[in-house]
């Protein structure tokens, strides 16, 4: 995405908000068309693509905007570059996000291309959410991913007074605390959304087999439910983001009477079953290694399957020694879209804070 001041109609790629000259706010161009007007093939590989051969392209779009991707498929000069839209729901959409959260936000939507959201659609959207600290920390949702998905709801024409944004706190510490100070509470205020303590809600009594859990009663009454985690990597479950984040549609107290019967991966693993279908959408812009360090890794990933999003997270990520319920998935047969894999991968808890 580009951003044109409407008076000098200079152009910047990165959503600066105001011109800088003229003061005035910046108007949104979409690429629409996007040509290939230079490949170099790269076979030297490095920490940070430790797979080549890779590509390198340069792009232009039908108003001459010019930008550089990375790309493992081999383009010629003049073929059209076309990202190919979700096509199953068992797939994972992966996007690269630098500086443009919304843009990316945007576009990963439309590529997972399997939500009708209309004027009355009703949407409950979970962030992570567990620790009173700055979003510096990686420790919660990015609060410019949240405001990025509900503001984009909100012009393709969903009412703000039926989005919400629900957490709830599994430990001493209350939740407007941790609202407040990752500033997702302040997200929230700006875009006149009520913030939801699941805690103060209903729960239902949902399960098969022996295990019954308490679900709050808000996922199923809602039309669209987003599980909006961050994206971690975790020393007892590798990686911490979709599976680990849904946990939070369970009542406290059943889920700690639940850990005392059963191991957290069954848990995580039975609660799918009873759930009714949800989108996640990844925050892996910055993401917290099992040291608790953070690093830059400028991603973005979406699907309907939760269990295929962390499980190619931790494809990304090169992680070992994986849980059961995610050693099992076989990542050859998940359908990938957007960026591949191999594009995007390297091992993040390998390498320093990075700068990518
Ligand atoms: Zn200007």
């Amino acid at each position: 995405m580009f951003y044109q001041c409407p008076k000098c109609k200079k152009v910047w790629q990165y959503p600066i908000g105001k011109c800088p000259d003229c003061f005035l706010n910046l108007e949104r161009i979409i690429s629409e068309k996007i040509k290939v007007i230079g490949v170099s093939k790269v076979t030297i590989p490095t920490v940070l693509h430790p797979k080549a051969p890779y590509f390198v392209l340069a792009l232009e779009d039908e108003h001459n905007n010019r930008w550089i991707e990375k790309s493992s498929q081999e383009y010629k000069i003049g073929d059209e570059f076309k990202r190919e839209k979700m096509r199953n729901k068992a797939g994972v959409a992966i996007l690269r996000v630098k500086y443009d959260i919304a843009s990316a936000v945007e576009e990963i939507i439309q590529l997972i291309n399997g939500i009708k959201f209309n004027s009355e659609s009703k949407i409950l959207i979970l962030p992570t959410l567990i620790s009173p600290q700055h979003p510096y920390f990686a420790q919660n949702t990015n609060p410019e991913i949240l405001d990025a998905l509900i503001k984009y709801l909100i012009r393709i024409g969903v009412k703000s007074s039926n989005i919400k944004v629900a957490a709830q706190s599994f430990d001493e510490i209350p939740i407007e605390a941790s609202a407040q100070k990752s500033l997702l509470l302040k997200v929230c205020l700006e875009n006149k959304i009520t913030p939801l303590d699941l805690a103060k809600t209903t729960f239902l009594n949902k399960g098969k087999e022996g295990i019954i859990f308490k679900i709050a009663e808000e996922v199923f009454n809602n039309d669209i439910i987003i599980n909006l985690p961050i994206l971690k990597l975790d020393s007892k479950f590798k990686v911490k983001g979709a599976l680990t984040n849904i946990l939070k549609f369970l009542k406290k107290e059943s889920y700690f009477s639940l850990k005392y019967l059963h191991d957290d991966f069954k848990i995580i693993e039975r609660l799918q079953e009873v759930l009714p279908e949800y989108l996640t959408i990844g925050d892996g812009i910055t993401v917290q290694k099992t040291t608790g360090h953070t690093s830059f890794v400028g991603l973005i990933l979406a699907s309907f399957n939760p269990s295929h999003l962390d499980r190619v997270f931790a494809e990304i990520a090169m992680a070992k020694d994986l849980p059961d319920y995610l050693k099992k998935i076989n990542i050859n047969e998940i359908p990938i879209f957007g960026r591949k894999i191999e594009e995007v991968q390297y091992d993040i808890e390998g390498v320093g804070s990075s700068t990518r």
